[in-house]
């Protein structure tokens, strides 16, 4: 009898023939055409130069009968991908055992070059809240195994959900310490909130160096992925978790909005950019998206978790107002109060309003790139904010905190990058009113690897002692926020490596804050 895993081989020879759509029933196969095409084990698939899952595999926005699944070809990840120039089969599985005896959905992928060799599986027929084991293979080279796991069905309750948020990976500001730790952890899935990438260029003073100068064509941004997806310990986290992935600036250039490039580009030439930067971020991302096709790509979607928690993916850079004031620090303009000045966008306002309208999670959580509560920096007489956040975008900021403050229980936690520095903030209906309810709690976590500039450490903790609201800052450390959520609180644990200095580092819990169900605002714990 043909093993299942034989069939799966023959079946990826025969696709690379290109026969396959004709002659073996359009698509479901035909086990006796393919065991006959079997006979050449290796089939003409193009030798490859080297180990084709150079950059491992991972899962993404699962749901509760499927998962996506991911995994890019590259023999020469910083190269080029250094693939042959044809599509590819790539058979894919998924077990309920680590070692994949006990298959339960399999099926052929094509790898082709028009989105470097990379891979989305949707796996479907799947079961709800189980985890599962999953692998691909290319000729005779299996992938690693990866494990993921899909969410409760849409009206389950379950008892609790672990998770981890993360942002703001510069490689050449450190090593990525955080990762082998969080990799043992035991999370359902991991949240990433942007700065996967920095475009920038090289700099021989850091730690370790990019791999080429300033990113601005597709190739570029492939390359860049490939020499972050290259580290280990961001592949055994992948490995590890299904991720649910939204984008800050970094993806594609520094304090980008819409069409503005704080370097100048020309509008039309900026938007070729974040049309190839768009797609690099697609083609290396385990989501649940088509691919895009030119600048405009809504990534913003919904992940539900039963009837516990949903997570609200945001996309605050293509639908951003461009700035009026600069984009960097500043006080806050005039032409910044116009009411049509938007960081969403009128449609994903819309669509978050509905979204949340419509939950019935006990959790609503929020994937937010840049700082919602309000953080003045008073400097002498005048006020400075960093217009890069919501500050910059007064308007939308308003709207935004009584959109906030519609739910009446509060159970709407906002979690948040950005800055490379952890904070809690106790968010207000109106920060210019101290007798104003709190509404909502915002989470906001550090950098895995990115620096907070040390020159402004004092300056932000004087800061922050004059925000009322803020319940704790710290700029010192980096790591992630490990997260349980029940129906009665949400608990956060900001983890904190000792160091980025070096490829290996100890983690420790140096804070924990609680949100109590029914109650908004954080805790100490
Ligand atoms: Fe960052
Ligand atoms: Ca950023």
């Amino acid at each position: 009898m043909l093993s299942r895993r034989r069939f799966l081989a023959a079946l990826a020879a025969s696709a690379v023939v290109g026969a396959c759509s004709d002659d073996s029933g359009g698509g479901g196969g035909s086990s006796s055409a393919a065991a006959r095409r079997s006979t050449s084990t290796t089939g003409p698939l193009p030798r490859l130069d080297g180990s084709a899952f150079t950059l491992g595999v991972a899962s993404g926005d699962p749901m509760p009968e499927s998962v996506i699944l991911w995994t890019r070809l590259a023999t020469d990840p910083v190269g080029d991908g250094g693939m042959p120039d044809a599509d590819l089969p790539v058979v894919w599985e998924v077990a309920s055992d680590e070692r994949i005896r006990d298959v339960v959905a399999s099926g052929v992928a094509t790898a082709s070059p028009r989105l470097a060799h990379s891979v989305h599986v949707d796996a479907t027929g799947l079961e709800p809240a189980r985890t599962y084991w999953y692998r691909f293979r290319v000729g005779e080279e299996e992938s690693p195994v990866g494990r993921t796991r899909t969410a409760p069905a849409a009206d389950a309750e379950p008892e609790r959900l672990r998770f981890a948020f993360l942002s703001c990976q510069d490689w050449q500001d450190g090593y990525w310490t955080a990762y082998p730790h969080l990799a043992d952890e035991d999370h359902d899935l991991v949240v990433f909130l942007g700065d996967y990438i920095y475009e920038g260029d090289r700099d021989p003073d850091k730690v370790r160096q990019h791999n080429s100068p300033r990113v601005q064509t597709l190739k570029a941004y492939r390359n860049r992925y490939g020499l972050y997806k290259g580290d280990t310990g961001l592949q055994a986290v992948h490995a590890a978790f299904p991720f649910v992935s939204t984008w800050d600036d970094h993806e594609v250039a520094n304090d980008y909005g819409d069409e503005y490039d704080e370097r100048g580009a020309p509008p039309a030439e900026f938007l070729r950019r974040r049309a190839a930067a768009y797609q690099a971020w697609y083609e290396h991302q385990p989501v649940r998206l088509e691919p895009p096709a030119g600048p405009d790509y809504r990534i913003n979607r919904t992940v539900p978790y039963g009837r516990l928690a949903a997570f609200h993916l945001l996309d605050e850079r293509q639908y951003r107002s461009v700035p009026v004031c600069g984009a960097d620090i500043g006080p806050i303009c005039e032409e910044a109060e116009a009411p049509a000045r938007t960081l969403l966008g009128e449609q994903q306002e819309a669509w978050l309003a509905d979204q949340l309208d419509s939950s019935e999670a006990t959790w609503d959580v929020l994937a937010n790139s840049v700082i919602l509560s309000r953080t003045p920096v008073p400097i002498g007489d005048t006020v400075l904010y960093n217009l890069d956040q919501w500050d910059g975008f007064p308007p939308a900021q308003r709207r935004m905190l009584e959109l906030l403050a519609e739910r009446r229980d509060g159970n709407r936690v906002v979690i948040t990058g950005d800055i490379h520095a952890s904070g809690v903030a106790d968010m207000w209906r109106d920060f210019d009113d101290d007798s104003s309810p709190v509404i909502a709690t915002e989470l906001v976590g550090t950098s895995v690897s990115s620096e907070f500039d040390e020159s402004y450490l004092d300056i932000a903790e004087q800061a922050v002692r004059q925000a009322p609201w803020v319940q704790f800052f710290e700029a010192r450390h980096r790591g992630y926020v490990a997260v349980e959520a029940t129906s009665e609180a949400l608990r956060a644990d900001f983890r904190f490596v000792a160091t980025t200095d070096r490829p290996e580092s100890t983690i420790e819990t140096a804070s924990t804050w609680a949100v109590e169900a029914g109650r908004p605002g954080a805790q100490e714990a």
